[in-house]
């Protein structure tokens, strides 16, 4: 259990970090809250959230510590972003803090992070050879930053085709099977053709489970970046910055319009 303590303000609540894979845990990285945080009326003060960061993290060995490949520490960045949501939410209510906000909103706190494990400024603070404490290099994390952006633009393709068919799916009754809305939506916005007599939308749970708003993906991956290009480009570890983040996005959970935060209205 870990926790967050402000510099000044003191305690703002509890992660419970659940790193480590084990038999039977599921293998997926995820965020849950435990208590939300709340403002208590009988005691003035605000209820302190607890939530779990849950990641499959190897154990390490006699030979070496846990060592992450970067996509692990892109996800427990990623995860951290949206604990840091429930640690920073500020609401009356529990059921509107941090992360119980709306789904356009949801990824991202967590998207934004991983800008900042792109980021060399950022993990360099951090990033050390587990023997003989070398920085990694620069040109290093800018080859890897680079090849995340290969396909970058048929991955894009990729999220609107898939959310515009969670839109067609769950819109009006359609006389006529998945597949074939499937077949008609990926010609029309995929670069890659329909494999003939293949039916992947029924293995792609993300179609249930978001129900029509898939989308949200592209748009707080949207956000995410405007506010990386407006708030931390520059200098991502700025003091002031985080601390306008804080206040007016991260503190009001899902008690606030999304549109009014993006907009920056009171
Ligand atoms: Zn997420």
């Amino acid at each position: 259990m870990t926790a967050v303590v402000h510099e000044t303000e003191g305690l703002f609540g509890y992660i419970y970090c659940d790193f480590f894979q084990r038999q039977n845990k599921p293998h997926q990285d995820c965020h849950f809250t435990i208590r939300g945080g709340r403002w208590l009326q009988e005691t003035g003060q605000y209820q302190l959230p607890v939530v779990v960061l849950m990641l499959s993290l190897p154990h390490p060995t006699q030979r070496a510590p846990t060592l992450l490949t970067p996509g692990m520490m892109e996800n427990l960045f990623h995860e951290m972003g949206h604990a840091m949501h429930s640690m920073l939410g500020r609401t009356r209510y529990q059921h509107v803090t941090g992360t119980r906000c709306a789904t356009d909103f949801a990824e991202v706190p967590s998207i934004l992070m991983e800008y900042f494990a792109s980021d060399y400024r950022v993990v360099s603070q951090f990033a050390r050879h587990y023997e003989t404490g070398q920085p990694l290099p620069k040109s290093m994390v800018a080859r890897l930053c680079e090849s995340k952006k290969v396909c970058g633009a048929a991955d894009t393709q990729l999220q609107i085709f898939y959310a515009v068919l969670d839109q067609i799916y769950h819109s009006q009754p359609q006389n006529r099977s998945t597949t074939e809305i499937l077949q008609e939506m990926q010609n029309k916005f995929y670069g890659l053709p329909y494999t003939p007599n293949t039916a992947w939308q029924q293995r792609f749970s993300h179609l249930i489970g978001y129900g029509a708003k898939y989308y949200s993906y592209l748009m707080s991956r949207a956000v995410a970046s405007m506010v990386w290009k407006q708030c931390f480009v520059q200098d991502p570890l700025n003091r002031e910055m985080g601390e306008r983040y804080r206040r007016e996005m991260l503190a009001h959970g899902g008690a606030k319009e999304p549109m009014q935060m993006v907009e920056g209205n009171e």
